[in-house]
């Protein structure tokens, strides 16, 4: 119950509690301000030696490492989103080929998709572009375990790796 002001006709709100949740309502034409979830994407890619590409972030967590990703807007669908966070963070054009799982945080509102991916034959190399320090590809003992942006990062690669070692026999 943050929302002060009513988004529909600006009267104040007060807290009510609706579906058992306190949650802003107005008083005056009964707008109930829900807390949606927030989507994000991101995708795993992995190159022919099995390296993973990782990006360095430069906004907040700075200088920390995740795969990929951000937030889908709507109307997009999300391994969409996932490939176009990619283009733009590293300039490489991928495509994913499956859905890796589902994340959340505790205590955050952000639910991550994450796929799995592959650049395509035509992709650039990964170079750091938008909000990002460096962008390129770690063996699995080269990954900065120790210096992921998000536990839900470290949860994802882990459980990329434990798949891909099942699913990659050549
Ligand atoms: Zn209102």
């Amino acid at each position: 119950m943050e929302l002060v002001y009513c988004l529909c006709c600006g009267t104040r709100t007060t807290e009510q509690l609706v579906d058992g949740v306190p949650r802003a309502r107005c008083p005056k034409c009964e707008w109930v301000h829900y807390h949606d979830p927030k989507v994000a994407a991101g995708v795993i890619i992995f190159d022919s030696k099995k390296r993973v590409l990782l990006v360095q972030r430069a906004i907040p967590p700075v200088d920390t490492w995740t795969f990929p990703g951000g937030y889908v807007d709507r109307f997009e669908d999300p391994d969409k989103a996932a490939c176009r966070e990619v283009f733009e963070e590293t300039g490489m054009t991928v495509q994913t080929t499956e859905l890796l799982g589902i994340y959340r945080a505790q205590d955050s509102p952000v639910l991550l998709l994450v796929y799995l991916g592959e650049a395509t034959l035509k992709s650039a190399p990964p170079r750091a572009l938008h909000e990002c320090k460096d962008a390129r590809y770690f063996t699995q003992e080269e990954i900065p375990w120790e210096h992921l942006s998000f536990e839900t990062t470290l949860r994802a690669l882990k459980e990329s790796y434990a798949t891909r070692a099942e699913a990659r026999v050549e």
